[in-house]
């Protein structure tokens, strides 16, 4: 028979929300246990910040830092406190309690009175040759306008942004502040982002727009060169040539092992019934970070509200 073991408080998850609840639960004695998650090929223990280079939009780091020194730190900001920390992904969890019941990748099944879910989300890419390599080496391709289109490699360049969406629309409108130009590359004929941005775009003389197009593959050695395209209505193949690719086609809140025990929104985010609270719809149970916000998706926001997540638990541990 496999052995229960007990938590006080259980973090899924080892990105910018799940180290620094565990920061501020472990100063306070909560003693938490992180369960970090596992590696993939498109999500890795200290989340999505491991698969970008320079962050400079993080306060407290006045020349940068990379995504992975950064991670690091947070987990051993955490360590120095007594979290204690697993490589492992929750499966299956049963929020009927508390106490919480969980089961990890690893076969170990744990009980919580209090737990707290920092999954994160993954950007959704094109799957397409060249892009993988070129986002990975920080080659001028990337998945966040807001947090990569500043860089000075973007600088007075042609800036492609795939999708059609508000978000994509959103990081076009962005990205005219840098670039010499920027080609939206979309698929369909026409944008599922909201009139009112769609208008403005329109507008903008520093946007166009190629329709019923998609990408096909990204060229370039060490940086990114240029975009093969195909026309999905006529076929035919051509080239442009770009300084950057922001991919903006949506992304998936790692929620899926939640079904059923938590609500969530129709679009997979856990839902928190209460603003400026991460409560869950389970008794106990709070979120944290971009498995719950697909609006502001940046690395202090994450970590803002794992503060948050932890204060909550703190005293629902202290009252329950
Ligand atoms: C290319 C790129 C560049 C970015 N650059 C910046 C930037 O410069 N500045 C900025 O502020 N933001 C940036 N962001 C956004 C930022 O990375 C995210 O907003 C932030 O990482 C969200 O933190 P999180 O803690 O919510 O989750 P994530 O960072 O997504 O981490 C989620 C964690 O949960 C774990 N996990 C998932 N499922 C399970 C499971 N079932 N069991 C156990 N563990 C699980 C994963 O292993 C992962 O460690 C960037 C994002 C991308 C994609």
């Amino acid at each position: 028979m496999t052995e229960i073991t007990r938590e006080k408080l259980i973090i899924i998850g080892s990105g910018p929300a799940a180290w620094t609840a565990a920061i501020y639960a472990s100063r306070a004695q909560l003693d938490p246990f992180v369960i970090e998650g596992s590696f993939h090929r498109t999500m890795v223990p200290g989340g999505q910040l491991m698969f970008t280079t320079e962050v400079e939009n993080y306060p407290g780091f006045p020349d940068g830092v990379t995504g992975q020194a950064m991670m690091e730190d947070f987990k051993k900001q955490a360590l120095r406190f007594g979290t204690r920390s697993v490589m492992e992904d929750v499966e299956r969890v049963d929020f009927s309690g508390p106490p919480h019941r969980l089961w990890t990748s690893g076969g170990a099944e744990l009980e919580a009175d209090a737990v707290i879910i920092a999954t994160g989300a993954n950007a959704r890419w094109l799957e397409v040759p060249g892009e993988e390599r070129l986002a990975q080496s920080g080659g001028g391709v990337s998945a966040c306008a807001v947090c990569d289109g500043a860089l000075p490699a973007f600088r007075d360049q042609v800036i492609a942004i795939v999708g059609g969406g508000d978000s994509a629309i959103e990081d076009a409108t962005y990205m005219t502040k840098f670039a010499s130009e920027v080609v939206v590359i979309h698929r369909r004929d026409e944008l599922r982002a909201s009139k009112i941005m769609q208008e403005r775009a329109f507008e903008n003389p520093k946007i166009r727009f190629l329709w019923n197009t998609v990408v096909t593959e990204v060229i370039g050695d060490e940086v990114i060169e240029k975009l093969k395209l195909e026309n999905r209505e006529t076929g035919e193949t051509s080239e442009l040539e770009v300084g950057g690719m922001f991919v903006a086609i949506g992304h998936t809140p790692n929620t899926g092992f939640l079904r059923g025990q938590v609500d969530l929104e129709p679009s997979g985010y856990i839902h928190l019934p209460s603003s400026w609270r991460t409560a869950t719809s389970a008794p106990g149970v709070y979120a944290a970070g971009d498995c719950m916000d697909d609006y502001y998706r940046q690395a202090v926001t994450a970590a803002g509200t794992g503060c948050m997540a932890a204060l909550e638990a703190e005293r629902w541990l202290s009252h329950g």
